[in-house]
């Protein structure tokens, strides 16, 4: 019987962390993201790499969506700091700055260069190059089995939509390694498996007209509301930066 509190336990709220966690969730994992300060991305002044933003985005009102996308799906977010992390018979342990005891069945760390928490955990392959980056393979698996490595921790090249990209890598793993079945997340046009006497793929799903007029009106308000403003947040400052 698994005796931990969640599935999945995301730690770091930057774009691989929320991204590995829209998936988890959307898969059916109970999962908490659980993070500390600000992703680094607050500190870009103008987004303009990022496909799907013609002419750029600020990067607070994106952390913003892909937040609320994440909680959407049915991720849990709370402020915290994981100071350590132990292995557990069926999963992990995790303590926070604030005295907290958090347990998952797997652990997606997405910390950037942050690694300190990890050092209770035999199997973990630090990599130092100035800054700590955590050894993993191509899909995120660390040497110890149920815990991940996603992102900029994975060493992977410091640009958001590479490490959000990986964080979706990292979630579907977790997903494929877990006892849920997943074909894709997909959702398609109704009849599109069913009606060529496939069953629906599990993940997937089929939806008429009506409900994806439905959806993408609901899509279009959403956007309207997010848009219509400029975002009130100015980007963070290099903390050595002299006034
Ligand atoms: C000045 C600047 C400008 C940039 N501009 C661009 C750009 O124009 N285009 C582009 O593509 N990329 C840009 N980047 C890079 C981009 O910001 C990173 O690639 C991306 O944010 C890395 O995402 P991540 O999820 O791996 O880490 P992060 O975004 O840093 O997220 C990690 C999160 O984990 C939290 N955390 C750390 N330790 C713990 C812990 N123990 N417990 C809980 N939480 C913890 C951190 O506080 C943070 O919120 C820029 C970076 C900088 C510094």
């Amino acid at each position: 019987m698994n005796t931990t509190d969640h599935d999945v336990l995301i730690v770091g709220g930057g774009p691989s962390g929320l991204s590995a966690g829209l998936f988890t969730a959307r898969a059916g994992l109970e999962t908490l993201l659980v993070t500390d300060g600000d992703p680094i991305l607050r500190r870009n002044a103008h987004l303009e790499n990022y496909p799907g933003f013609p002419a750029g985005v600020s990067s607070g009102l994106l952390l913003e969506m892909m937040e609320d996308q994440a909680e959407r799906a049915g991720c849990e977010r709370r402020e915290g700091r994981v100071v350590d992390l132990r292995p557990l018979d069926d999963g992990f342990a995790a303590e926070t700055a604030a005295g907290e005891t958090l347990t998952a069945t797997a652990v997606v760390a997405a910390t950037k260069n942050t690694v300190d928490f990890l050092e209770n955990i035999d199997g973990v392959g630090i990599i130092d190059r100035g800054k700590s980056f955590v050894e993993t393979d191509d899909r995120g698996r660390t040497g110890v089995p149920g815990l991940y490595a996603a992102g900029r921790l994975a060493a992977q090249p410091y640009q958001a939509i590479i490490v959000a990209g990986h964080g979706a890598t990292v979630g579907v793993t977790v997903v494929e390694d877990s006892d849920v079945d997943l074909y894709h997340d997909w959702v398609v046009p109704d009849r599109y498996f069913t009606g060529r006497g496939r069953d629906l793929p599990p993940g997937c799903e089929e939806i008429d007209d009506a409900k994806r007029r439905r959806r993408e009106a609901e899509s279009l308000a959403v956007m309207r509301d997010y848009f219509a403003e400029p975002h009130p947040e100015e980007p963070n400052q290099h903390p050595s930066v002299e006034d």
